[in-house]
């Protein structure tokens, strides 16, 4: 779903820190997706860059301690995380107090869920469905991809130029991202990461044990609710057609 801005400060401080590093020609197959990846950024080097980003949210939004919220998500996030091939030790999930139907993840597996999207949810599959949702977005590092575009689209720059690793051209990057421009890692993801995200979410949560149909009564929920005032977020995001068509061929493949 939705991500967060990440500073200008951010980004210098971990550039002065050299926790970000230029990784050449950055196009890289990922058999699991089955396409190639643009990447300038390792997932650590995303981790490092989002920790401040999440520090500061922490501490500007009010997170709740009612157990009616935390309980469930206490419940459903860790067999999700370790469905997603991570120790759920290593991972932080909050549920922030907020009427916003959306949840989002951060690089370094720090996600957040608003009272308002649990409100909606009618049992714990559908919190698993959108913590897979968000865990696959982690995992296949698309904040990361969207930030080496940006990076790319602000310098002027074609994926071929930098794939010839000429100096010239990562010269050129490493600047742009000193400048910090309006580089957040945070760009909304793309329609491709979204259904990125449901197909491999939909996957952790079968290997958790979750009833995989329910993530197809969520979004059929959500697109319902959508004939009212559309959060801001879903406009960037699949059509609710595709999106349920896709859930429904991964299910059959699950089955
Ligand atoms: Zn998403």
């Amino acid at each position: 779903m939705q991500t967060v801005t990440m500073s200008r400060r951010d980004i210098i401080r971990g550039l002065a820190a050299g926790s970000i590093v230029i990784i050449p020609a950055g196009c890289a197959y990922n058999e699991e997706l089955g396409r190639s990846q643009l990447l300038f950024v390792s997932q650590g080097q995303m981790a490092q860059l989002a920790a401040s980003a999440w520090t500061d949210l922490k501490q500007q939004q009010r997170i709740t301690n009612n157990p009616k919220y935390v309980n469930r998500m206490n419940r459903v996030a860790p067999r999700i995380i370790q469905a997603a091939g991570h120790n759920p030790a290593d991972w932080e999930v909050q549920v922030f107090d907020s009427e916003q139907i959306n949840a989002f993840a951060l690089p370094g597996g720090r996600i957040g869920f608003y009272t308002g999207i649990l409100d909606i949810m009618d049992n714990d599959d559908q919190i698993a469905t959108v913590m897979g949702h968000e865990a696959a977005h982690v995992n296949f590092n698309h904040s990361g991809e969207r930030y080496s575009q940006s990076t790319l689209a602000a310098a002027g720059l074609t994926v071929a130029q930098v794939a010839t690793s000429d100096s010239r051209y990562q010269r050129e990057i490493v600047g742009i991202l000193g400048m910090g421009a309006t580089l957040g890692v945070i760009l909304p993801f793309s329609r491709k990461h979204e259904l990125e995200a449901d197909r491999f979410g939909v996957r952790y949560m079968h290997r958790a044990g979750y009833n995989p149909n329910q993530a197809v009564r969520f979004w059929e929920t959500m697109s319902a609710m959508k004939s009212g005032a559309p959060p801001a977020y879903l406009s960037t995001h699949p059509s609710d057609a595709t999106r349920i068509a896709q859930l429904k061929r991964e299910i059959a493949l699950l089955n």
